[in-house]
């Protein structure tokens, strides 16, 4: 039998291959242009791949670094008022000072049910009114 010229077989192997590559294709994590390939391929390049996960990094290492600046400023308030190893302070007075209450390290219950905030080995406890109990952990 003659076959007809023209006539696309749905049935025929490059056909459906290229098919098969359009519905894979996505779009570059970085650049968004279209990637083919493999369907676990995320970039069009190596450079693209680099490119969005030193962007990645950056911003992770910003958050990081804000964090440790605010502890870091944190325990150096703690231990320009905390010389002796255990004094009492005001909440006024530690915020007045730059301390921010939302950053410590760690939190210590005792089995007396008072509960300690740590930044690194200089820790506080709410006494009452406005005060603070400092205290500095003891190795
Ligand atoms: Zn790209």
């Amino acid at each position: 039998m003659k076959r007809k010229a023209g006539i696309r077989n749905p049935k025929c192997p490059s056909h459906s291959l290229l098919k098969t590559f359009k519905t894979m294709s996505k779009n570059c994590l970085e650049c968004n242009e279209k990637i083919v390939g493999r369907e676990d391929k995320k970039f069009c390049s190596d450079g693209c791949r680099n490119a969005y996960n030193n962007k990645i990094n950056k911003d992770s290492n910003n958050y990081m670094r804000n964090v440790n600046n605010k502890l870091r400023k944190n325990y150096r308030i703690l231990s320009d008022a905390n010389t002796e190893g255990k004094s009492k302070i005001t909440k006024t007075k530690l915020l007045s000072k730059g301390f921010d209450f939302d950053y410590f390290t760690n939190i210590l219950n005792t089995n007396t049910g008072n509960t300690y905030y740590f930044v690194y080995d200089q820790g506080y406890r709410f006494l009452e009114n406005d005060f603070y109990m400092l205290v500095k952990k003891e190795y």
